[in-house]
């Protein structure tokens, strides 16, 4: 029996699971016969086009961001461009399957020397279609991973992760890999543990292994010990489940009787099948840029108020609060966003952007102005960081919202409030008085408090150092709210952090924005704070 080895990674997904191990870069190369460069080119556009039939039969299996991910992949594969330097290179007498190889490695390498997180993170994808393609050229075929396993790599595919059956559990350990990739957001919306940037990984002679997503510790031929703790821990996952799904059903109250408002932040419509609207007290945060698609036709003022209407009939008459457009950043929507830009981040996002692309933001608000009179509704400003832009966007939509009803279009004005995202109004909020209503993003208000970028994991603790400086933060903007009549709750990461929720209603905040899967922890935690303590 191997010697145990204990190894630490960063936390991508959370989650516990032992299994057996599984090297995910396990496929022997296999290279074909060449024959001439008439029967290469050919080959090549069949085994194209048996990957673009495969990936369109898996998307049609699964969910709508899953298919998002799967499309981009046969748009590129679409792409003359991709296989145009390799038909190049099958001309001058090379076979199809080193020609395709050699030609994607370089646009795999062009991705991954990328300054942009997103666009690195993109290159999983191109590995992907890479292998899929190459398999068919080699005769390979479909390959698919085994569920119930620790999968260890380089890095995951996207569409390797949506192949492989997860329903008897299984965990990812990645050598590489970033928190913000496509296959980290599928394993937290599927419960899949995963641990990234475990450096030192040698998992040869070993054949089990245990993850634990929430710490980012992996251990190789776990003994008895560390079995013994991982039993524990599913355990008391388990339990934590039960626990979760007993607070989701009520409402939230501090141990000392103190109402608390618990709201979801969603990412489109669809998500809310799954979710029943008694658990929750409305929408804090609708993230309206997942309406928009790189590279895709926009989405018109039609299609994006019967997103609108449909939350909106959902929460029930509760509160919804759709943010308009936020791209940009973390978040670039090809067709849309500024390219080039040296940092995204301070760039032209949020609502820089829309009064930059002034057509898009004037669709948005009509649908906004018409979607109003079903609900509850509240629209949010992204990245306010001059009080002229609460005016300037206010007049955009009294203009809309005049033309809607000049034409007899039924309509209404909504409460139009802000998110505090950027330091100026976290630290002046009293300048920025025309907002009706404060929401607090933490998880930008701490990247530009830290001068930290929330996706580079090598400055995670100097965003984590600054917790103090946003509770105090917090307490400031919360004391302004009271003082002004105006709501103010939080909508960014920290809301749902279990651990900050103590300090968030001591701060005075009763009102928290979560993810849907932490809703019930949430409530929990907030059950066993004592305000008078
Ligand atoms: C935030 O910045 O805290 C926030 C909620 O917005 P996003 O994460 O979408 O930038
Ligand atoms: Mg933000």
């Amino acid at each position: 029996m191997p010697h145990t080895v204990e190894l630490r990674g960063h936390p991508a997904s959370p989650g516990v699971f032992c299994g057996p191990l599984v090297t995910v870069d396990a496929e022997q190369p296999v290279t074909r016969a060449g024959g001439s460069p008439d029967d290469e080119r050919a080959a090549l556009k069949t085994s194209i086009a048996q990957a673009i039939e495969e990936l369109t039969r898996l998307a049609e299996q699964v969910d709508e961001e899953s298919a998002d991910i799967i499309g981009f992949q046969i748009a590129m594969l679409e792409d003359p461009e991709l296989s145009q330097p390799a038909g190049d290179e099958i001309d001058c007498g090379t076979p199809a399957d080193i020609a395709w190889k050699t030609a994607v490695e370089v646009q795999v390498a062009d991705y991954e020397a990328s300054d942009d997180e997103y666009f690195r993170a993109r290159a999983a994808d191109l590995r992907d279609l890479r292998d899929r393609v190459m398999r068919h050229l080699t005769g390979l075929g479909k390959s698919r991973l085994p569920g119930g396993a620790v999968l260890v790599g380089d890095d995951v595919t996207p569409t390797r992760f949506l192949e492989t059956d997860w329903s008897g559990g299984g965990g990812i350990v990645l050598t590489g890999g970033s928190a913000t990739s496509h296959v980290a957001m599928l394993a937290r919306s599927r419960g899949v543990p995963m641990v990234i940037g475990v450096s030192g990984c040698k998992i040869a002679g070993h054949r089990e292994a245990l993850i634990d997503g929430a710490s980012g510790e992996v251990t190789l031929s776990p003994d008895a010990d560390a079995l013994l703790r991982f039993e524990a821990l599913s355990r008391q996952a388990e339990e934590a489940k039960k626990t979760d799904a007993e607070f989701a059903a009520k409402p939230a109250r501090t141990a000392d009787g103190e109402p608390v408002a618990v709201m979801i932040n969603v990412a489109s419509a669809d998500e809310l099948d799954a979710i029943d609207v008694a658990t929750c007290d409305g929408i804090g945060l609708m993230r309206s840029e997942f309406l928009f698609h790189d590279g895709a036709a926009l989405p018109g003022e039609d299609i994006q108020f019967t997103v609108y209407r449909r939350l909106l009939e959902w929460a029930e008459g509760r509160p919804v609060t759709i943010r308009t457009l936020d791209a940009g950043g973390d978040k670039p929507i090809a067709g849309l966003t500024v390219d080039g830009e040296a940092n995204t981040f301070l760039g032209v996002r949020g609502i820089r952007l829309s009064f930059a692309r002034e057509d898009v933001f004037r669709t948005q608000l009509r649908a906004l102005a018409r979607a109003a009179p079903h609900g509850t509704l509240k629209v949010m400003w992204p990245m306010i960081t001059h009080p002229d832009e609460l005016d300037r966007a206010a007049a955009i939509f009294d203009e809309e919202l005049a033309s809607l009803k000049a034409a007899g279009i039924e309509c209404a004005r909504p409460q139009l409030g802000m998110m505090v995202e950027v330091p100026a109004p976290a630290i002046a909020p009293d300048l920025f008085d025309a907002a009706e209503f404060f929401s607090i993003g933490s998880n930008d208000l701490t990247q530009y408090v830290a001068a930290a970028a929330r996706d580079n994991v090598a400055v995670m603790a100097l965003a984590e150092g600054v917790r103090p400086v946003i509770e105090r933060l917090v307490a400031g903007l919360v004391k302004y709210g009271h003082a002004r009549g105006i709501e103010v709750s939080i909508c960014g990461d920290l809301a749902g952090d279990e651990s900050a929720v103590n300090q968030l209603l001591k701060a005075g905040l009763r009102s928290l924005s979560v993810a849907p899967a932490v809703l019930g922890r949430i409530k929990a935690a907030v059950a066993s704070v004592r305000l008078e303590a």
